[in-house]
């Protein structure tokens, strides 16, 4: 007695199709599992055992081996489950329906519950993109995930014995909906409208969402830049329909979609503490799960005290930054995971808070270096824009005459975003922080003027070639911001002020 059920295993979050076979024959009673499995999968065989037995299928004193196909395929998870119980239930004839054309995935408890598993999303998303399957048997508690798919048709079970009933049934109905609705995940972000004065620092983050540029505050305590960067999300486009399914393939992976809230409409906001581990803020540990920052995929990553998380965590950060995503790897696997965020970092100006005031800051002139040395130089090569934030005045405090909405600032970096969509639609990026090196002269040409004008500032900066493209890619952004199309000294001007701070703070260090 033969017979195979389709299923998948996932990398990453990418799905990759496994084929359970079992073959029931006479000889030892034996119950043998093989086909590179690690133990979590191995341990599928107690449970399918166990919940099978109390629905009352009892295996007989023969020889049941599973394999599970390809063998070069590492397969983990819990979510084989399910598909070895439907194999087994096959090839002892108690269900006789055609399944080839199904797929099922999920996880038994002893009593025969059907439990959720991480992943459902990008399984199905991807056997259904290839063709290879379009009928999904999934717990009930992915079921909205799964749905989440077009054109995917998909049966979510609750127990053992719903499976089997359904199995038994003439022929599968196309589809069993469930009964509870899925609420969209409607998180509202704070607003631009509660931040009083402050109307560099405003300047700055519009700029940034409007060019995608990563950011730096540095600031005393208390002037804001936390209230600041929490409001970063409300002023970045809502995501796209393609953009709301990747993130919430990530999400998935994690186990962090359930029926209530399924697909992110908003972009993701995520602030680890500093004292966060590096498996949890770029991903790994033993079963190379995502990290902080493929859950701010598409969205905002805040570090906040950014000298103050562990040394060489933040350089970690660096390939991510370049490639938008991270490759993570054990033993001989290896995963990648996307991870394009918008770096929003921020830091205190030294130890006590309030250098360059000397006559408050108590800091010495060997601790003040070695606080800035915290921050590499290639590190800060890939933050485009950096602004001091400086203590709020007491008017600006009590007067929220000329605050905008983060909907007013939000349409114009819309506005913004539509120029470089059409303007990159033939390049592999598509924000002005993404221009390549190669592409600066074509896409940030400079007239004459303009080009006499940063001959003189290099010079008298002392900048480099690295942030010389930067302030290229900033001028870029900030002509877009009025709808200019060649870039004129003002927004070079502007440019530079975004890193005169790194030259202030920095400048002693790097020289
Ligand atoms: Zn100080």
């Amino acid at each position: 007695m033969y017979s195979t059920v389709k299923t998948a295993v996932l990398s990453g979050i990418e799905a990759i199709p496994v084929c359970v076979e079992v073959d029931i024959s006479t000889g030892m009673p034996v119950f043998d599992m093989v086909g590179n499995i690690t133990s979590e999968v191995r341990e599928a065989k107690e449970r399918v055992k166990t919940a099978l037995h109390n629905y009352n299928v009892i295996l007989p004193a023969k020889r049941v081996t599973i394999n599970l196909s390809p063998a070069d395929v590492r397969k983990n998870g819990t979510g084989f489950d399910i598909p070895i119980a439907v194999a087994i239930l096959k090839a002892l004839g108690i269900i006789n329906c055609d399944i080839d054309e199904y797929m099922f995935v999920g996880e038994l408890n002893l009593s025969g519950d059907v439990l959720p598993v991480k992943g459902i999303l990008p399984i199905v998303f991807d056997e259904t993109q290839s063709g290879r399957s379009k009928k999904f048997v999934v717990p009930w508690k992915n079921y909205n995930e799964a749905k989440l798919v077009p054109d995917a048709q998909i049966i979510g079970i609750k127990t053992l014995g719903d499976l089997i009933a359904i199995l038994n049934g003439d022929k599968l109905p196309d589809i069993v909906e469930p009964a509870c609705e899925s609420k969209k995940d409607h998180l509202h972000y704070p607003d631009f409208k509660d931040v009083n004065g402050q109307q560099l620092l405003k300047r700055a983050c519009e700029t940034a969402a409007s060019g995608m540029h990563n950011i730096l505050l540095v600031g005393p305590p208390g002037a804001g830049k936390t209230m600041i960067a929490e409001r970063m999300p409300s002023i970045l486009p809502p995501l796209t329909e393609d953009e709301k399914l990747e993130v919430s393939k990530v999400y998935s992976v994690c186990g962090l979609l359930d029926n209530e809230n399924v697909l992110l409409d908003n972009r993701p906001f995520r602030s680890p503490h500093y004292s966060v581990t590096q498996t949890a803020l770029i991903g790994g540990g033993l079963k190379i799960m995502p990290g902080e920052i493929s859950l701010a995929h598409k969205g905002v990553l805040f570090l906040d005290e950014l000298v103050e998380f562990k040394g060489g965590i933040i350089d970690l950060l660096r390939a991510p930054m370049e490639d938008g995503h991270i490759r993570l790897s054990r033993g001989n696997r290896s995963i990648i995971y996307p991870a394009d965020f918008l770096l929003f970092a921020a830091m205190n100006p030294c130890n006590c808070g309030y250098y360059p005031d000397m006559q408050r800051c108590r800091c010495t002139e060997p601790t003040l270096r070695r606080y800035f040395e915290r921050i590499s130089q290639p590190m800060l090569d890939r933050i485009d824009i950096c602004v001091e934030a400086a203590a709020v005045k007491f008017d600006q405090i009590i007067d929220n005459s000329k605050n905008e909405t983060s909907e007013q600032i939000r349409c114009r970096v819309m506005t913004c975003h539509e120029i470089q969509k059409e303007r990159y639609k033939n390049e592999n990026f598509s924000y002005n922080s993404g221009i390549t090196n190669d592409k600066l002269k074509y896409y940030c040409f400079l007239g004459k003027n303009e080009l006499s004008y940063m001959e003189n500032m290099y010079d008298r900066l002392g900048l480099t070639a690295r942030t010389y493209h930067k302030i290229l890619r900033v001028a870029r952004t900030i002509a877009d911001m009025e709808n200019e199309d060649n870039i004129h000294v003002r927004h070079l001007n502007e440019a530079i002020c975004y890193r005169s701070i790194n030259e202030k703070f920095w400048g002693s260090c790097n020289k």
